[in-house]
């Protein structure tokens, strides 16, 4: 067994390096944490970049067993934020100096969707001068789809894999061709072939989640050379199929340490990405997203979408900050990042610098 002093000083790390980090704790794990942040300063400096996080629908055509607003949760009041409230939103991020705005929802495949995000996409563009950069973070997708947002402007994609154990992907969704594991691999490609800044990520602390499928998560992300990560503890939801399973879970605590152990290992493999402290950390500890980006994240994403739908965007239970106003999150995110030594990159696109260079590459 090798000693984590060593596992760290090295420059590749094999599956079992990974799965030792994993499980490390007490003085090993600060070392582990003290080791991220050291890194993630070398490489991408001390600055946090915002992404204006806009939730504008809860209407999904998918069915995950985990997520709260899958389309058979007839308890979930659906709402879909019309083209002005989304413009107001991005307006707030950048006149606030956020610099990038993230649209997120459920899924849709139809063309009316295809159409509304292409309009989206050029009228924030338009309205913001070209200063906002714009993240998609809307699902599977066709490549013509993909290629027509990214014609109209939107630089960055989020499509998280989820869990790259496709057994465990099958347990954790149904089984159609809705939900199929090569499906969602080959949206990635297509989005990194396309020149997207392609974003992954899974969910840890799953039910029948292994450490060793953690770290095989982390080899994927490396393999495939993904530009961005944003990754969170699994958080059950009661009107979930995957609640059934409560039982089997870690502790609530247990999956928090992990998903900051998850941050600080992967910024040891990929020193030159971006790595997003996500909401799901908050939801469990209320510094949470301040504690990753203190083991090596450096990008947050202030929720901003209207605090009138925000309660109805509830993929897990306990979500944070969903009685605030933007403004007031604002205020609070200031004295946050300069808590965890963090310096907030305002107007600032905060690009991947895995993409930068491997652009520069080609
Ligand atoms: N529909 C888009 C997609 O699937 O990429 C974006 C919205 S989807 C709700 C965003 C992410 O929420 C999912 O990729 C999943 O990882 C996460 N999520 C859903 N339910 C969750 C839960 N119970 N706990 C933690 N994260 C969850």
């Amino acid at each position: 067994m090798k000693s984590i002093t060593s596992i760290i000083g090295q420059s590749s790390f094999s599956q079992s390096d990974l799965e030792q980090l994993l499980l490390c704790e007490g003085d090993e794990k600060q070392l582990l944490f003290k080791e991220g942040c050291r890194i993630k300063e070398l490489f991408v400096g001390n600055k946090v970049y915002f992404r204006g996080l806009i939730e504008f629908s809860n209407i999904c055509d998918k069915d995950c067993f985990y997520c709260g607003i899958r389309n058979s949760n007839l308890s979930v009041r659906r709402y879909n934020l019309n083209d002005s409230e989304i413009l107001d939103a991005a307006r707030f991020a950048d006149e606030n100096g956020f610099g990038s705005v993230v649209l997120q929802s459920g899924e849709n495949s139809s063309s009316a969707f295809a159409d509304r995000i292409a309009n989206l996409v050029s009228k924030i563009k338009q309205m913001s001068n070209g200063r906002l950069g714009i993240t998609l973070s809307v699902g599977e997708q066709t490549d013509a789809v993909y290629r027509r947002w990214f014609n109209a402007g939107a630089h960055r994609y989020l499509l998280r894999i989820e869990t790259t154990n496709q057994e465990l992907f099958r347990r954790i969704h149904p089984d159609n061709q809705l939900h199929d594991f090569n499906c969602r691999m080959d949206c990635l490609h297509s989005l990194k072939g396309i020149g997207f800044q392609t974003g992954t990520g899974v969910m840890i602390g799953l039910p029948f989640q292994t450490t060793a499928d953690l770290a095989n998560d982390l080899l994927f992300f490396q393999q495939f050379g993904i530009d961005m990560v944003g990754m969170g503890p699994y958080i059950e939801h009661s009107e979930t199929p995957l609640y059934t399973f409560r039982h089997e879970l870690l502790p609530i605590q247990e999956r928090f340490n992990l998903s900051l152990k998850m941050i600080a290992v992967l910024r040891l493999l990929m020193k030159d990405i971006n790595i997003a402290a996500a909401t799901a950390l908050q939801a469990v500890d209320p510094l949470g997203r301040e504690k990753g980006i203190k083991v090596g994240a450096n990008i947050m994403m202030p929720n901003i979408t209207p605090g009138l739908y925000r309660n109805d965007y509830s993929l897990y239970e306990n979500k944070p900050c969903v009685d605030e106003e933007p403004a007031q999150c604002k205020g609070c995110l200031d004295a946050r990042i300069a808590m965890a030594d963090g310096e907030i990159g305002y107007g600032e696109w905060g690009d991947s610098l895995h993409f930068i260079n491997r652009r520069n590459k080609d």
